[in-house]
């Protein structure tokens, strides 16, 4: 059967939307870090943008209630379902005047959004998706200028940095894979949205991420498929070996050194066959 791509659901605001600073608008598909990331990892993943201009973790905003990240979210997970790996980037829009949140307030709405993904996966498919969350890029040094006018003050700049060791204790506490996003490039014209250059920045350090959780998953997959052969058991030589060196001959992976009496058996080349055990005339070969 043709194996199904991996989807990665990627949650966020205007910057996984890919909203332009300048002139304004969206960036063209192929500019857009989620593009980017998926046409790094290849056909073998789906790599799916759910972002809103203005999304917050958990904050109404101001005739936008939409705009709150809680309030789509079980229906989006839905509409995507089975999703490999998740992947959270809010918290930027939360951090103006409009909203009013503290860093703390942040990181308790991220949180939020967290434990309501996880009730939504438990429900909606069999096994959780891994899960990155992302720091956000911080609001830019010329928030003053900027040409979202009003949108920005120091307390926003000051907030942006914060969250940061916040949102890695976060991904601690719930298992996530923490993302630094704070070098990423944003515009000196409005100080919030990600140049095409921070695009750039953001789709390497996700690919980085999501090929690190492949990693940790396929010896994770390698140790439990050992596990299920073995019982969790591996075969050693012990003291009654006389050192007549038959289970040399029966190895098939050539994991027995016969250098020293008794004999030693790598654990990492073991293929468990069981051939040394079957062979042994002293009963020096245990499961053990
Ligand atoms: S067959 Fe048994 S006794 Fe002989 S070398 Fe191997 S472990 Fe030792
Ligand atoms: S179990 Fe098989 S692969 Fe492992 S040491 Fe014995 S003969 Fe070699």
């Amino acid at each position: 059967m043709e194996k199904e791509p991996k989807t990665i659901l990627c949650y966020g605001d205007s910057n996984t939307y890919g909203l332009m600073p300048v002139p304004g608008g969206r960036y063209p598909y192929r500019k857009r870090w989620t593009t980017l990331l998926g046409n790094q990892l290849g056909e073998g993943y789906v790599v799916v943008p759910e972002g809103l201009s203005g999304r917050t973790t958990a904050f109404d905003r101001e005739g936008a209630p939409w705009k709150n990240g809680l309030a789509p979210l079980k229906a989006i997970i839905g509409s995507h379902v089975p999703v490999d790996i998740f992947i959270v980037m809010l918290g930027t829009n939360d951090t103006i005047p409009e909203v009013g949140a503290s860093a703390e307030q942040i990181a308790d709405g991220m949180e939020q959004v967290l434990l309501a993904a996880k009730e939504a996966f438990a429900e909606l498919q069999e096994e959780q998706p891994q899960v990155i969350l992302a720091v956000p890029a911080p609001i830019g040094d010329a928030y003053e200028q900027s040409t979202d006018t009003g949108a920005l003050d120091m307390g926003a700049y000051i907030k942006s940095r914060q969250i940061a060791g916040l949102y890695e204790q976060l991904a601690e506490k719930h298992g996530c894979t923490f993302v630094n996003m704070q070098e990423a490039e944003v515009s000196a014209i409005d100080s919030e949205h990600l140049t095409e250059r921070g695009h750039e920045q953001v789709a390497a350090k996700m690919l980085q991420a999501v090929l690190s959780l492949e990693g940790q998953a396929a010896a994770a997959s390698a140790e439990k498929r050992e596990a299920e052969e073995t019982g969790g058991m591996q075969y050693e030589i012990t003291d009654d070996c006389i050192g007549c060196g038959y289970c040399l001959g029966v190895c098939p992976g050539i994991c027995i050194n016969g250098n020293h009496i008794p004999f030693v058996i790598d654990q990492e080349k073991c293929q468990h066959c069981g051939a040394c055990l079957d062979v042994c005339q002293a009963d020096a070969v245990a499961l053990i």
